[in-house]
C-alpha cells in the first residue's frame, strides 16, 4: 500500500509532500514528492508516528489499576482512537501481593502485543510527595519485595519509579536497572546529590518532572536540576495546562532538548466524561476535565497524547518538537526500537493530524483503526 500526505514528520526531517509504502506491518519505503506508482491512499494533513505513552493509568472510563484484562483492553483501545499505538500500563501504589497479581494479568497483554509494558509507580515513593498514592501503603524497597515484583513482571515489566532517598533505594535501583527495567526517579524528596547517585546507579527517567518532586532552589538545586542536566535522563512532562505551567514546559525543553517524553498520566476519565472514578485504592472526582482526590491533590490527568501534543504546541514547542516528544523520545527512553519514528523498517504505526492537530486516522501494525 502506498500512502501520500501533505507532510510526513520523520526523525530530523519533515518531508512535504511525502509518500510511504507499507507492506504488512512495516514501512518499507519512504520518499519526497510523487510516489513511484499511484497512491492507494491520499491523506490530507500531516503524517506522524503513532504516539508512545510511557505513563498512563486509564482512559475511556476504564483503568489499568484494577488489574483486569478486559478493562485494560478498553483503556488501550480508547487511547488508540486518539493515536496512541504503544502504551505502557502504569499501576499505582497498592499492596505488594495485589501489584504482583496485576502485573501478571497485564503482562499477558504485553505478550499479546496489546501493551508495550507495565510501569510500577509505587510503592517505593516519598510520603511527602505521594500525590494521589495511598500514603499508608508506601514503603522503602526491601530486597524481597523488589525480587518478588521483578519475578512477577518478567519481560513485561518495562519501568519502575523509585524515590532515591528511601532506605535501600540505591540497591533497588541497581537491581531493577540490572534486570533491564527502566528506573524512573519521581515522587521524591531527594537532594541533588541523591538524585545524581540514583542516575549513577542506573536511573534514566524523570517521572512526571515538576509534579510531586522537591522543587528547584538556587542553593539546594534538588532532583529537578540533577535530572535535567544529565544527558542520560529522559524527562516525562504532563503537558495538559493543569499539571505544569507552559513556562516550565519550555524550560525543560531548553534544558533537555531531544530528551523530552510527553506522557498523559491519564486516569479513567481520559477520553471519557467527568464523574466519580478510582485510581487504584483512591477515590477521584473529575470536574471540568480535572481529576482530584478528596483532599484536592491532582490525581492524574484526562489527557490523550494528541491533547498533549496540541497543548505543547500551544505552549511554544514546534510541531516537530512536540511530535518528537510524543513518539521518538519516549520510545528511546523505554528501549522500544521499532516504534516512535517513521522510517524504513519501523513498525507501520501512523497517525494523521489535521491543521488543528486533531487525529483524523490511525494505523497500528499496518492496519487502519476504525
Ligand atoms: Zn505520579
Amino acid at each position: 500500500m502506498i500512502l501520500t500526505a501533505d507532510r510526513i514528520i520523520t526523525p530530523g526531517r519533515t518531508i512535504a509532500p511525502g509518500w510511504a509504502r507499507v507492506v504488512s506491518d512495516r514501512v518499507t519505503e519512504l520518499g519526497e514528492g510523487s510516489p513511484p506508482s499511484p497512491a492507494d491512499v491520499v491523506l490530507t494533513g500531516t503524517l506522524v508516528p503513532g504516539f508512545v505513552d510511557a505513563h498512563c493509568h486509564g482512559g475511556g472510563g476504564a483503568s489499568f489499576t484494577v488489574g483486569d484484562a478486559d478493562e485494560a483492553m478498553e483503556v488501550a483501545s480508547a487511547h488508540l482512537r486518539h493515536g496512541t499505538t504503544s502504551m505502557v500500563a502504569s499501576l499505582v501504589t497498592d499492596e505488594v501481593s495485589e501489584l504482583e497479581r496485576h502485573v501478571r494479568v497485564l503482562g499477558e497483554l504485553v505478550t499479546d502485543g496489546v501493551l508495550a509494558g507495565v510501569h510500577l509507580e509505587g510503592p517505593w515513593l516519598s510520603r511527602d510527595f505521594c500525590g494521589a498514592h495511598e500514603p499508608s501503603l508506601l514503603r522503602p524497597p526491601s530486597r524481597e519485595d523488589v525480587d518478588r515484583l521483578l519475578a512477577a513482571g518478567g519481560d513485561a515489566l518495562r519501568m519502575v519509579t523509585i524515590a532515591p532517598e528511601l532506605d535501600g533505594a540505591m540497591d533497588a535501583i541497581r537491581r531493577v536497572a540490572g534486570a533491564g527495567v527502566v528506573v524512573g526517579v519521581g515522587h521524591t524528596d531527594a537532594t541533588w546529590e541523591q538524585a545524581g547517585e540514583a542516575i549513577g546507579a542506573g536511573a534514566t527517567v524523570a517521572t512526571h518532572l515538576f509534579n510531586q518532586i522537591r522543587g528547584l532552589h538556587h542553593r539546594r538545586p534538588g532532583p529537578i536540576a540533577a535530572l535535567l542536566e544529565d544527558e542520560r535522563v529522559s524527562i516525562e512532562l504532563i503537558s495538559d495546562g493543569v499539571h505544569v505551567h507552559p513556562a516550565m514546559l519550555r524550560l525543560a525543553l531548553t534544558a533537555a532538548p531531544g530528551r523530552i517524553m510527553l506522557v498523559t498520566d491519564a486516569m479513567g476519565a481520559a477520553a471519557a466524561d467527568d464523574g466519580d472514578y478510582h485510581l487504584g485504592p483512591i477515590h477521584v472526582q473529575v470536574r471540568d476535565g480535572v481529576a482530584r482526590t478528596p483532599s484536592g491533590a491532582i490525581a492524574g490527568s484526562t489527557l490523550t497524547m494528541a491533547g498533549a501534543v496540541r497543548h505543547s504546541v500551544a505552549s511554544g514547542f514546534t510541531l516537530e518538537q512536540a511530535v518528537d516528544a510524543a513518539t521518538r523520545g519516549p520510545a528511546a527512553a523505554l528501549g522500544l526500537t521499532d516504534v516512535g519514528r517513521i522510517e524504513v523498517g519501523a513498525r507501520a504505526d501512523l497517525v494523521v493530524l489535521d491543521e488543528d492537530l486533531a487525529v483524523t486516522a490511525v494505523m497500528r501494525r499496518g492496519a487502519w483503526q476504525s
